[in-house]
């Protein structure tokens, strides 16, 4: 049995709690891909007793020289992308197409971090006063704690992780623990594309244990957290009592509405796609459709034929459409909604855990769809978070609004329409992060913020410009050259 390491102040070192844990096969949980650290809070310190030397030697390297390595990351990432995303794939289930999308993303984000170097702007102002000169930059803050769940093993990582770097931060990485295989090769990759000792330190170990330790730590000032919005919860009341910068990315109920003038084949191919890719893990997933119900009927009779034809298998398997749950506990909450969505609405196609075909030995799962739901019932106002769609049948475009807003998330939004007045009020009226105009719920891209409002997020974005914001301090810097003791402008007026 291979047995993994943390890595810690440049080493690859063993748990000092000695304690591993299995990382399974989702398609096939006989199969053990290898033993991983499950560590402790005295790995917690440990890390922290290196980010603090890392950080000192990583905060005075010129921007533009932290960037160099991480198009260095980049270009390695570009060489490995076949071998990460099958390790990808084997450990989380998801079929090989969207885990090279995932790594693709993480490569993305490595060229616009590196360029990100050249540009950490500050503003110039004018003085109130005379031969005075008024300006700000950003400075790194210090040793940042990056908590990451499973669905997307490589580019949520990457999204915290190259930004904190190229803000002068360090880092300790603590990857969701049913994918700590692609976590490994990407610090790998760090240690090769010459991230220095102590900069990037990698602890393995589950949630509430390292994960808990990382958000308790007073020297780890900044927690950024994707995950479900029960645990970030949980999070911000610590990091709220230890005036914490804290980022949370968290869960998602998300809508597609199709109205009649829309493209409904486009439409269709965009809650398939938005619905079932990913198994419904994406936080972006497609989880209620809502129709105009002029084109209700015959919708939902297409959409049930494709979903039947969708084949699910082993991730690795290029025919597959849709690959397995995460874990037990997964297809077991999922299993769960099932007794809910027959209490509360129609089952038109799925429900089962399926037994033919090789499946019995993974955590599969049909993909399900729900029709008659109730707007405010539970099937449409929870997350499940695997492939169970749920329909609601609306009478006009302002109930679409007001169904869609009706939910305590907000990620992304999505709207099949040829009517440019429908489009823009969507982009104004749906209460989300993201709105998409007939394309699907899911589909971000590397270079532009992401993130949700209410219970999805709180305020802060990933991507883009704007999280180079969040890992970094803004210092004011007046420079007074008059000779004289100027006093401000306020006690002259
Ligand atoms: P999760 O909350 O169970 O775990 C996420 C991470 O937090 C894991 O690394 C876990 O070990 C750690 N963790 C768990 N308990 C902790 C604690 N008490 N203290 C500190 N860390 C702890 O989430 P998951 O099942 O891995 O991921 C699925 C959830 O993530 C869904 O709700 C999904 O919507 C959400 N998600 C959101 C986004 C987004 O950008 N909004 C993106 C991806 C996933």
């Amino acid at each position: 049995m291979m047995q993994y390491r943390n890595f810690i102040g440049g080493e690859w070192v063993e748990p000092r709690t000695g304690n591993y844990f299995e990382n399974r096969n989702p398609a096939k949980f006989a199969e053990v891909i290898g033993e991983w650290p499950r560590s402790g809070a005295e790995d917690v310190k440990e890390a922290v007793r290196a980010a603090r030397d890392g950080f000192e030697r990583w905060r005075r390297t010129p921007a533009p020289e932290r960037g160099d390595v991480l198009r260095r990351v980049g270009d390695l990432m570009s060489e490995r992308k076949e071998e990460i995303s099958r390790v990808a794939t084997r450990e989380m289930g998801k079929v090989l197409l969207e885990t090279r999308g995932d790594v693709q993303e993480g490569i993305d984000t490595a060229y616009y971090a590196a360029t990100e170097g050249r540009r950490l702007f500050g503003h110039t102002v004018p003085s109130e006063l005379r031969n005075k000169w008024a300006m700000s930059y950003r400075r790194p803050i210090g040793i940042t704690g990056l908590i990451t769940p499973f669905n997307f093993p490589m580019a949520i990582p990457t999204w915290k992780m190259f930004p904190a770097l190229v803000c002068g931060n360090s880092v300790i990485f603590k990857p969701g623990e049913d994918v700590p295989h692609t976590a490994s090769l990407l610090v790998e990759i760090l240690e090769e594309a010459g991230v220095p000792a102590g900069v990037v330190n990698l602890v393995h170990g589950l949630g509430d244990e390292v994960g808990s330790a990382m958000v308790r730590h007073p020297e780890i000032p900044v927690i950024s957290f994707t995950g479900s919005t029960e645990t970030g919860r949980e999070i911000g009341r610590i990091c709220g009592e230890q005036h914490k910068r804290l980022s949370l990315e968290m869960g998602g109920k998300n809508a597609q509405i199709v109205m009649p003038d829309g493209d409904l084949d486009l439409a269709l191919d965009g809650v398939l796609w938005g619905a079932f890719g990913t198994t419904g893990q994406r936080c972006t997933a497609t989880s209620r459709l809502i129709l105009h119900e002029d084109i209700h009927d015959d919708f939902v009779d297409r959409l049930v034929e494709r979903a039947e034809k969708l084949v699910l298998g082993d991730g690795l398997i290029e025919e597959t459409d849709v690959g397995p749950l995460i874990n037990s506990a997964a297809a077991e909450k999922v299993d769960r909604y099932m007794k809910v969505g027959s209490d509360e609405a129609t089952l038109v196609t799925g429900g089962e855990r399926p037994k033919g075909n090789g499946l019995a030995g993974g955590y599969f799962f049909q993909p399900t769809i729900f029709a008659d739901v109730k707007p405010g019932s539970r099937l449409a106002t929870e997350e499940i978070f695997g492939p169970v769609l749920s329909v609601i049948k609306v009478a006009d475009f302002d109930e679409a609004i007001r169904v869609n807003n009706e939910v305590r998330y907000g990620l992304s939004s999505a709207v099949y329409t040829r009517d440019v007045q429908t489009s823009f009020r969507a982009l104004q009226e749906l209460d989300n992060g993201i709105t998409y105009v007939n394309a699907p719920t899911i589909g971000a891209e590397a270079h532009l913020p992401f993130g949700g409002v209410k219970e999805t997020g709180n305020g802060h974005r990933e991507g883009g410009w704007e999280v180079y914001e969040f890992y970094s301090e803004t210092k004011v810097c007046y420079l007074d050259y008059s000779g004289a003791l100027q006093r401000a402008q306020i006690d002259n007026y």
